[in-house]
């Protein structure tokens, strides 16, 4: 059996993608990461131990992959592109607790292969070098699942990961902070240079760290429609909430006052920017719509 070393140097990664022929696509969000230390990071943030089952999100050549299979219990790794299926089973051959699905993340049954995968796992994280371009789809759809997941530490574009760890009365605070932050407990792991990949990509990046609060943060009766009132209010950011909802209820700007009067006895003040409302006040004004029969969602 041949034991690699790191795949995550200049020097190696240039050599596998010669032999392999291989050439990047930007439209994959192709970046792959060449620094063991920022692995070694990364891998540190997931509390990855021998009863660990890990997701991860596009292996690229297994940089990633390799050094949390020495790690973890499992690995279940979806890549989209299937020229990089020879590769990796060139790269993780030494590895038997791997698994490579040459799935794209966003149509997979994920419940499935977790199931058939990692049910003997005690826990379960994602941890990823997102493909940036699909950075918020790929997470709304982990997290809007019933799946057995753990927890997330993921690279992303700086600018999302402010989103998704963003505090109410800040500039990246919006609806996807609240989507985030209702069913996780969001930190940040480290920024992360651009000179650690090839090809270097564009955009700053993230570590972002999310673990799974055992219940959501607020409580509410239909999560979709709860997340549809509070992107409302973040619909036009300069305008007031008040503003925002005429939009948002069927015949809006003739229930003004219905608004007005639901967002009174709810105690908001309607002049207040979106930004302005933490998760309870958009949970508790969420909670009093129901008085309103007029106002439907
Ligand atoms: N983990 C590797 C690393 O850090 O070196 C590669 C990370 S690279 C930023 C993102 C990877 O996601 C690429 O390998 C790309 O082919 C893959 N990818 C892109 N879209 C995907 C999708 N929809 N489903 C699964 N993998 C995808």
């Amino acid at each position: 059996m041949m034991v690699n070393g790191d795949i995550a140097t200049p020097t190696r990664t240039k050599a596998l993608l010669q032999k392999h022929g291989f050439n990047f696509k930007k439209s994959l969000g192709q970046n792959f990461l060449v620094d063991v230390n920022i692995i070694n990071k990364i891998i540190d943030a997931s509390d990855i131990d021998e009863t660990t089952g890990i997701i991860e999100v596009g292996p690229g050549m297994g940089s990633l992959t390799q050094q949390m299979a020495k790690k973890a219990k499992k690995v279940i790794a979806f890549e989209i592109d299937q020229r990089l299926i020879p590769v990796l089973g060139d790269t993780l051959s030494e590895f038997n607790n791997v698994t490579v699905i040459n799935e794209d993340i966003l149509k997979a049954d994920i419940a499935h292969h977790v199931t058939e995968n990692l049910s003997d796992c005690d826990k379960i994280m994602v941890v990823a070098n997102l493909p940036y371009y699909i950075t918020t789809p790929i997470l709304l759809n982990l997290m809007q699942q019933p799946l057995p997941i753990d927890g997330y530490v993921v690279m992303m574009q700086k600018e999302v990961g402010e989103r998704l760890n963003a505090q109410v009365g800040t500039k990246a605070y919006g609806s996807l902070s609240i989507v985030a932050q209702y069913y996780t407990d969001t930190s940040k792991v480290l920024n992360v240079p651009k000179s650690v990949f090839l090809p270097p990509p564009n955009v700053d990046s993230i570590v972002v760290k999310l673990m799974e609060r055992e219940q959501p943060q607020v409580e509410v009766d239909d999560e979709k429609a709860f997340f549809k009132m509070t992107k409302a209010a973040f619909s036009q950011r300069r305008k007031t909430i008040s503003n925002n909802y005429q939009s948002l209820f069927m015949d809006g700007k003739a229930k003004k006052d219905i608004i007005k009067n639901w967002l009174d006895t709810s105690g908001i003040d309607p002049r207040r920017r979106g930004e302005t409302l933490s998760i309870q006040e958009f949970a508790h004004l969420y909670n009093e719509l129901k008085k309103f029969p007029e106002l439907e969602l």
